[in-house]
């Protein structure tokens, strides 16, 4: 018989981190839509593409994919008709599928994307991606898990139960999904219809931009400019899958979203910062929440391990940072709890010498939760304070207000409404 004796990090491990509880089951037909390009070579080779042929074929297939946006294997006409045909036999080029789309009036796009579960009776897993266009940008907002391996107090996600990491090509899936519903491939015009209108919703503000030049785009490309991990989950607690993603998506042959218009954002995973400094190499953005650990013991759990110190020493070290590449540090605003003045002098004084930008996130409130949004004149204290002492602190006012609740009204909302609402507001804190 063996005895397993748990260390005292084991123990706090098991009280801040849940265990995934559902593993990825790959469907019988996989895609290749999200693939690497050795992920595609061996993909090739399942259908008798020799060894020699497979770096070449691999790369017009990924051309297709990622520079193109193909949905049909039809389409690849650079790839021979049996090559065609026997992908299609073993192969799809599925994205996540979209169940519901929302449109509003100033152009915020959000689709409810549904991906395959294991545990049969079980709600679907679905995650939500958030498109928010500005005059010089497109922002998606991408999840990384079904449900957050940790537990923050103020966070909806966190109180889940089930956690599934997704995988790279659901998470590239995400980006295409987006550029697919945007019409934003060389040479296509935005598709008429969201799926699931809202009442008042008006028509689609970018397609109405293309439809009115009365010829389609022929770049492409020109939608989603940037891209936040900020939706569903814990990115650095699914280290790997985020990494060959964002390193699909920023492949400048390919999808090309810039790493410097890539920010991920992390709850604090610190030995997995270094990481991505060394791996991935996007633009960091640390929820911070908190300037005492007291607090953010309590906000947000995974303090307990890596603590205040120890997490802004691995900012430091993040490779790179400048004035022109800073951190972001997000602070949520909770009413009475963290958002007194002093809190904000000590805020600066913990971040110099760090090159940051604050973002100041209105709390979005949830069903059952302790706490409440800090009043607007405070938010507005707060970060005026933040600002004459050399931070950019925006606050931005909520986009895409017809399909969203107003902050405050979430009482009675759903609670799908009420996590469209939330990521919609993170990402828009990460936009400026
Ligand atoms: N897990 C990662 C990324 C997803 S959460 C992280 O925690 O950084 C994205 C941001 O939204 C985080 O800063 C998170 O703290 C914040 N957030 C979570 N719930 C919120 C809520 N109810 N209101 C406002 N911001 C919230
Ligand atoms: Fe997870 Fe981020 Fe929510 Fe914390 S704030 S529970 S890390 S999604």
């Amino acid at each position: 018989m063996t005895t397993t004796l748990h260390t005292a990090s084991e123990r706090l491990a098991g009280f801040v981190e849940k265990t995934p509880l559902e593993r990825y089951v790959a469907p019988a037909t996989p895609s290749l839509a999200g693939l690497s390009r050795a992920q595609l070579a061996d993909a090739l080779g399942t259908v008798g593409v020799p060894a020699a042929q497979r770096k070449m074929r691999a790369q017009q297939i990924w051309n297709w994919l990622y520079v193109r946006g193909a949905v049909t294997f039809d389409e690849m006409t650079s790839v021979s008709k049996d090559l065609r045909a026997a992908l299609a036999e073993k192969f799809t080029l599925a994205r996540p599928e979209v169940v519901a789309e929302q449109v509003s009036v100033d152009g915020t796009r959000k689709w409810l994307l549904r991906l395959p579960g294991e545990t049969p009776g079980e709600r679907p897993h679905e995650v939500e991606c958030v498109y928010i266009p500005e005059t010089d940008r497109g922002t998606l907002c991408v999840s990384s898990q079904v449900g957050c391996t940790l537990t923050c107090s103020f966070c909806h996600t966190g109180t889940q139960r089930l956690v599934r990491n997704l995988t790279a090509g659901e998470i590239v899936g995400q980006i295409m999904v987006a550029r697919d519903r945007l019409g934003d491939w060389p040479g296509q015009t935005p598709p008429p219809a969201a799926i699931v209108p809202t009442p008042n919703s008006g028509p689609p503000e970018l397609g109405s931009k293309v439809r009115r030049s009365g010829k389609p785009d022929l770049r492409g490309g020109r939608f989603v400019t940037n891209v936040v991990m900020m939706g569903m989950g814990e990115p650095l607690y699914n280290f790997e899958a985020v990494r060959d993603a964002l390193l699909i998506v920023a492949d400048n042959e390919g999808i090309g979203i810039s790493k410097r218009k890539i920010t991920l954002s992390t709850s604090g995973v610190v030995p997995n910062i270094a990481r991505a400094g060394a791996e991935i190499g996007t633009m960091l953005a640390v929820s911070l929440h908190a300037v005492r650990d007291e607090l953010r013991d309590e906000l947000v759990p995974l303090n307990r391990k890596y603590p205040i110190r120890e997490l802004l020493d691995a900012c430091r070290n993040y490779p790179g940072l400048t004035n022109a590449k800073r951190i972001t540090f997000e602070y949520v605003m909770l009413k009475g709890v963290n958002d007194s003045l002093a809190d904000a002098k000590a805020l600066v004084k913990l971040l110099k010498g760090i090159p940051a930008k604050i973002n100041l996130i209105p709390f979005n409130p949830w069903p059952g939760t302790r706490y409440e949004c800090s009043d607007w004149e405070q938010i507005e204290k707060f970060s005026e304070l933040i600002f004459n002492a050399g931070y950019s602190s925006p606050v931005r006012t909520p986009r895409g207000r017809d399909i969203l609740a107003a902050c405050g009204q979430l009482k009675s909302a759903t609670e799908k409404l009420s996590a469209r609402e939330r990521m919609a507001l993170r990402a828009m804190a990460m936009t400026d």
